[in-house]
């Protein structure tokens, strides 16, 4: 890396107009120094950054597949699923309490705990 800066410094100072150079002010010889000094820390930056955006992206696309499971579950939750008793009555598994649970009208009540949803 320190060669790179010395590369970029021996670049820079060859375009600069040379009288220029030598009239020009500290500050923007120093801006100068500071920019090309900079510069390579700010690629090395951008790469890192990327790197880790990169290892983000691969955790998120790991992490799908265990959200489409949980997608998958809830899907299946079976308090969301009706079911028909041997009378052929619809009901549903209680959150609360896992009873049956009756439907009136769009109303669910749990014919044990009362627990009741609107649907
Ligand atoms: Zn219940």
């Amino acid at each position: 890396m320190v060669s790179m800066t010395d590369e970029i410094l021996k670049r820079l100072e060859a375009r600069l107009d040379r009288r220029s150079f030598l009239r020009g002010s500290s500050l923007s010889a120093a801006a100068l120094l500071g920019v090309a000094a900079a510069s390579p820390l700010v690629v090395f930056a951008q790469e890192q950054d990327k790197r880790q955006t990169d290892k983000k992206t691969d955790g998120e696309k790991k992490d799908e597949p265990t959200d489409k499971e949980k997608d998958g579950s809830s899907d299946e939750d079976p308090t969301k699923v009706t079911k028909l008793d041997a009378d052929g009555n619809e009901y549903r598994e209680c959150p609360q309490c896992g009873s049956n649970m009756y439907r009136q009208g769009r109303t669910w009540t749990c014919e044990n705990c009362g627990y009741s949803y609107i649907e």
